[in-house]
């Protein structure tokens, strides 16, 4: 299985700069593994911050003539685009899955949804608007422009190596942007292969730059200090986006942060159950919990506390866990050993503080990261799993008495991502909207994600907005001009 690109295809590993594909300056490569089996799959060019200049640089140059397209020819591009992905879906997939883990069918999912992306935007790209009207006084008319941001760059994660770059590439070439996009280390390849996506669909050279490497801050670094940078949109953990947006703060870029989440997922007196059990299966297990918005804490009215606590369980003990590439496959592994034993010392954690595990258990031989969707009750307060984002299969189910308290539990963190409220009570719904500090709420539902909403978060989560129409102002500026009226 294990290949280079480079030799194998002639250029699919290699990093893109300037409508190019190149070896990295150093020629060196690293390696990319099957989180199902570790077997390496690719050897990608391994950037260096001489690329990262090159591929800025190409931004650079590339950034007025594109900004001046007209924004039909960028609508188009964009719509190309998904009309190529639509026809490569399958291919994309496969990708996802060998190289990221999540079942075959999920893979499929993100691939849809990650399309709607490029379609949204293509669509939106031509109906950028702006106001106009007088100040109170009379005196001076207003009018206001939005005009592309301009050289970004674009830093994302491996849980959803393809949606979580197009939701960004999407608005920023709508907007007329020109970018260089760092995807994770661990998932380059779908990322590479979305490149060529924009080669085919009639890119111009330097608009899109993509240089993989497994020193992320050496991309970053030299970016950031370069001040014809104008914005960095980073999706990843909150650690890492407080260190971007220092960073950042030295030219005063435009940030916007999709950073941790630590999702409350609140069951009421009231809910239907059935539907409570199937979004609390989507809301956990989707990505195998490896998602910002994923629940992280089941939140349930004692009334139905033990009903809810036993119904999950049996769902989550049907389910199988084994390679993404099966079409049996409910579970596939985790991204890497890392993250499978920070995830077991969660567990072992809660379990040490007198949490009781109420899901079955099952061993794994490596070398895959498997673990079971697990379930912990009696999990007390202190517990690192109920204060940590978890990333994973595995959710605490504690119980609240009243609203009030269910409010407090729910806010108990830094993080104000994705929420879930399960009520029938369109009243408590709105006191839910009230109380809750979180970006995203979703009302009997398990999976709130579109391309046409606005998805961010508050607090510690991050700021700005990707997706919906929302999603295209963080890739351009506002421009006023007061214009002087005749006075009469
Ligand atoms: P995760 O824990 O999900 O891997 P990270 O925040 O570590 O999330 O990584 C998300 C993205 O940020 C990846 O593309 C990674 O390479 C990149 N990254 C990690 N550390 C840095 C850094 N210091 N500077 C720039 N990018 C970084």
């Amino acid at each position: 299985m294990k290949q280079s690109l480079i030799e194998s295809n002639g250029q699919t590993s290699g990093l893109f700069i300037d409508g190019q594909w190149r070896e990295a300056a150093h020629k060196e490569v690293f390696q990319v593994e099957n989180p199902s089996n570790g077997e390496v799959i690719a050897e990608v060019c391994d950037a260096t911050s001489n690329d990262a200049r090159a591929a800025f640089e190409a931004a650079c140059k590339a950034q007025d003539a594109w900004a001046a397209t007209a924004p039909r020819y960028r609508s188009e591009i964009l719509r190309n685009a998904f009309e190529i992905l639509k026809r490569d879906s399958e291919q994309f997939a496969s990708l996802i899955t060998l190289e990221m883990g999540k079942p075959i069918a999920e893979s499929r999912g993100e691939v849809a949804y990650a399309n709607e992306f490029l379609r949204w935007f293509s669509e939106e790209a031509v109906r950028i608007g702006g106001r106009t009207g007088s100040v109170p006084e009379g005196h001076l008319g207003l009018i206001t422009r939005r005009k592309p941001v301009g050289p970004s760059l674009l830093i994302t994660p491996w849980n959803f190596p393809l949606a979580m770059i197009t939701r960004k590439v999407g608005p920023a070439i709508a907007a007329g942007c020109t970018m260089v996009i760092k995807p994770a280390a661990l998932t380059p390849l779908t990322a590479l292969k979305l490149g060529e996506v924009f080669v085919e669909a009639g890119l111009p050279a330097g608009v899109l730059n993509i240089v993989p490497s497994s020193r992320a801050s050496e991309i970053s670094g030299p970016i950031l200090a370069d001040s014809r940078l104008r914005k960095i949109s980073f999706t990843g953990s909150t650690n890492v986006g407080k260190i971007l947006m220092k960073a950042a703060a030295d030219n005063v870029v435009r940030s916007s942060m999709e950073l941790g989440g630590n999702a409350p997922f609140l069951v009421f007196e009231d809910a239907n159950l059935d539907q409570a059990i199937e979004g609390a299966v989507a809301a956990k297990l989707r990505n195998n919990g490896e998602a910002c918005t994923a629940a992280n804490r089941f939140i349930v009215h004692s009334s139905v506390y033990e009903e809810f606590s036993r119904r999950l369980a049996e769902r989550f003990d049907q389910l199988t866990v084994g390679d993404g590439l099966l079409e049996s496959t409910d579970c596939g592994p985790l991204i890497d050993s890392r993250s499978l034993a920070n995830i077991e010392s969660l567990i072992q954690d809660a379990l040490q503080r007198g949490a009781k595990r109420i899901t079955r258990e099952e061993q794994f031989d490596g070398p895959g990261h498997f673990m079971r969707p697990t379930l912990l009750t009696n999990v007390a307060p202190e517990s690192r799993i109920i204060n940590e984002e978890i990333f994973g299969p595995v959710a605490p189910i504690v119980s609240f008495e009243n609203d009030a308290e269910a409010w407090q539990i729910a806010n108990q963190t830094e993080y104000g991502l994705a929420s879930y409220v399960y009520t029938e009570s369109l009243d408590r719904l709105l006191t839910a909207s009230d109380q809750i500090e979180a970006g995203i709420m979703g009302w009997n539902s398990g999976v709130v994600s579109n391309a046409a909403a606005p998805f961010g978060g508050v607090k510690q989560s991050g700021t700005g907005r990707e997706g919906g129409i929302e999603g295209i102002e963080d890739y351009t500026t506002l421009q006023y001009i007061g214009t002087r009226l005749p006075t009469s």
